[in-house]
Order: structure tokens, then sequence, then C-alpha cells
């Protein structure tokens, strides 16, 4: 069985004290009232380190939005795979449409990151979803198969066991518009049966695969009821304590 989880993804958002702050009130709501699955708070770089030492890490995981496609060295600006894991941090976010999208990252870039990730302990996090343009071609299914065969599909089935997929449709990212229940549980099903082609039905039904975009308190019990989604990557509603919780309330 996959486990369930739901992820934040802060995105460039709140400097360092509102992270605090905001890591610290989701810390005592899950405190009070234990959640019913995996939490997982992706925080820009400068927050991992303070937050990794807010959060029970019991309850609450950790990860980065990003990490360097080389292992260390003259590469200014750039934080690796090794300083993500050394604050204490146990995900990573990759591909996301954004980075792919502005920061021009390829998919032989984001296997050499996923690659550093997972030699250094990190769990990915890792995105895979269609355009607006693509889905009224129908292409969505061909463009998911060619993301995870361009990035993930080189890992053995043991590595392959630290990849959790996030299947976010490009059109319902912060915009408002949400893939219906069914449009997302035919897409991850179509994930899981491309995953079970590859490593076999047992990884295939082991493997975490989770919905991203505008997923809300109000829309979240209708998605994580459908067999293959097994939770959520949540961006704008990870922003506020109470918005968040009620994401995670969804498995209650
Ligand atoms: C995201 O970018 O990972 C995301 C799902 O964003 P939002 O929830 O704001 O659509």
């Amino acid at each position: 069985m996959a486990k369930k989880i739901v992820a934040g993804n802060w995105k460039m958002n709140k400097n360092l004290q509102e992270g605090i702050e905001l890591a610290k009130g989701l810390n005592e709501a899950l405190a009070a009232d234990k959640p019913n699955c995996g939490v997982v708070i992706c925080t820009p770089f400068i927050h991992l380190a303070k937050v990794s030492e807010i959060i029970n890490h019991n309850v609450i995981g950790l990860g980065a939005e990003n990490c360097a496609d080389k292992a260390s060295g003259a590469f200014t600006g750039e934080v690796s795979a090794e300083m993500v894991k050394s604050t204490g941090a146990e995900y990573v976010i990759l591909g996301h449409s954004e980075r792919r999208e502005y920061y021009n990252e390829t998919p032989e870039i984001l296997k050499e990151k996923v690659d550093l990730a997972l030699a250094n302990g990190l769990k990915v996090i890792f995105c895979i979803g269609e355009s607006e343009a693509q889905r009224d071609k129908n292409e969505q299914n061909a463009v998911v198969k060619a993301e995870l065969e361009g990035s993930v599909f080189h890992l053995s089935a043991e590595q392959f066991k630290n990849i959790v997929i996030a299947y976010e449709p490009i059109w319902a990212i912060g915009t408002g518009k949400t893939a219906t229940a069914d449009q997302a549980e035919e897409i991850h099903a179509y994930i899981r049966s491309v995953i079970a082609e590859k490593y076999g039905a047992e990884v295939a039904a082991d493997t975490s695969i989770l919905y991203g975009g505008s997923c809300k308190a109000s829309n979240a019990p209708e998605l994580f009821a459908k067999p293959d989604i097994d939770g959520g990557l949540i961006g704008g509603a990870s922003l506020k304590v109470a918005d968040f919780k009620g994401i995670i309330d969804a498995w209650k």
C-alpha cells in the first residue's frame, strides 16, 4: 500500500521569521491533533536548518524545493543535495514545472539531480504533468510517461522506492482550476500502470502518487477518495496553517 502524504510547497514565499511562525503553528496544530497521513513541508533553502529544529520529524517531514545538479565545487549560488541533507531535511522536490519552464531544467539535468538526491539519502518528490495545450491535444499520457522515462526510469527498483510522484497538470497550478477527481484518477491510474510495466505491480502499488494543482480543503476529500490518488502536493494552500490542516484532515 502506498503511503498517504500531504506535502506543502512554499515556493518563494515567507521570509525567515514568517516561515518559522508557519512551521511552529503547523507543528503545534499537528501535536494537538495527530494527522492520519504523512505530512511534509518543502521550504526555501534558507528556512531548512531552522525549521528542522522546530518540527517534530516523527510527524512532519522536511524538504527542499530544489537542489543542484552538481555534487560540490565552484557553482556560485547553488545548494547541493548534501547540503540539503545536512540541514535535517529528508525530501527534495525535483522537476516542478516552474523549474522546468523558468529555469530551463531539462530531463537530463533532472536526472543528475535525482541521482545526487538519492546518493545523499534524500527522498525525491518528482513532479510531472502536461500543459493546457498538451491536454487539449490529448497528449497528457505521453507527456507524463516521457517525463518518467527521461529522469527516473534509469533507477533500480530499490532506488525507485525513494521516489514519490506528484502529478501536477500545469494548467491547474496556482490557477484555481482543479482537475476533476475523475480526470486526476484516470491519469494517476495510468501513471501507476507505467510504473508497474517498468518495476512490477508491487513497486507500483507501493509508490505514492500525489495530485497537485489548486488542491484545497474543499476539493481534497473527493480527490483523495480515488484509489490511485495517495495525497497532494499543495502550493498556495500550504501557506496558512488552517488551510493546510484542512487538507491534511481530508484523510480523517
Ligand atoms: C504546486 O505548485 O506544487 C501547486 C500544486 O500549487 P497550487 O496548489 O498553488 O496550485
